[in-house]
């Protein structure tokens, strides 16, 4: 009875859904939930070729709007929405305005479960976190029935909120075939940061999964020679990295709990 089952992820940039989720998404829209995306950014920044081939923001944000459509219909993301703010920008963005838009999606969508990065975005990235916080904000004030969205929808609850996390095996992967991923912020180092084993409370089986999230990962073309080593692993080798993504943190629940692993991001809703 998985019918009106509702999975949306709240993300930053066009190739989160399949790089971070595209797993989970895969499989839960096999499975008849409708799975739909929130992405804060068309990812405007996010050019890896020579810089006198950059075609600029305009144009990049086009053909990554093209690739994310793409990747959406592998993973049969049964809607995409973009917030449009600018990639890069979005901790600067004002929290009421990305806020009131969130949750403007939320009281529509009506989803039960929710999944957005974790509060480390990952590997440090400043708009991952900024994406994460925005959207426990978002889902409070989406239950709250004296916050008003811009479209003036009614409140709902949301019932479970799940962060994305990389687990340490899929970090030790990661290390393996890309090396450290290091950039800086403010003057700091910031890279990957793994969650223990034990800080993972729900680890989703991707074994069918896994070969749709590989293609929905190549259509982001523009983004590829940021992987480029992982074009060219057996097909073993991205199997087990992508199985890998089935990793997350139950940030909260209204329906279970416990010190037992969960296997499904619905445990308690079905
Ligand atoms: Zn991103």
């Amino acid at each position: 009875m998985t019918e009106n089952l509702k999975l949306l992820a709240v993300l930053a940039h066009p190739d989160d859904e399949s790089m971070g989720v595209g797993g989970a998404l895969a499989k839960y829209a096999a499975e008849g939930v409708e799975t739909r995306l929130v992405c804060a950014t068309r990812g405007e920044r996010g050019w890896f070729g020579p810089e006198e081939a950059n075609p600029g923001f305009a144009r990049l944000a086009e053909i990554r709007t093209q690739e994310l459509d793409a990747a959406g219909k592998v993973l049969g993301l049964k809607e995409i929405n973009f917030l449009n703010y600018v990639d890069g920008d979005l901790d600067r963005a004002h929290p009421e305005d990305v806020i009131g838009k969130i949750v403007a999606h939320i009281r529509r969508i009506k989803p039960q479960v929710v999944v957005t990065f974790s509060h480390d975005g990952n590997y440090g990235h400043p708009d991952h976190i900024a994406i994460s916080q925005f959207t426990h904000a978002a889902i409070l004030c989406a239950a709250d029935t004296t916050f008003n969205d811009p479209e003036e929808r009614s409140p709902h609850r949301v019932s479970k909120l799940y962060y994305v996390v990389d687990s340490e095996e899929m970090a030790m992967v990661l290390k393996k075939y890309l090396g450290d991923i290091e950039f800086f912020v403010d003057g700091q180092a910031r890279g990957e940061s793994p969650w223990k084993d034990w800080m993972i409370t729900t680890r989703v089986d991707l074994s069918s999964a896994w070969k749709t999230a590989w293609d929905a990962i190549l259509c982001h073309r523009s983004q590829l020679p940021s992987i480029a080593p992982l074009l060219d692993l057996a097909e073993d080798e991205v199997r087990r990295l992508l199985t890998l993504q089935g990793t997350f943190y139950r940030a909260y629940s209204l329906v279970n709990g416990g010190r037992e692993r969960e296997t499904d991001l619905f445990e308690g809703l079905r």
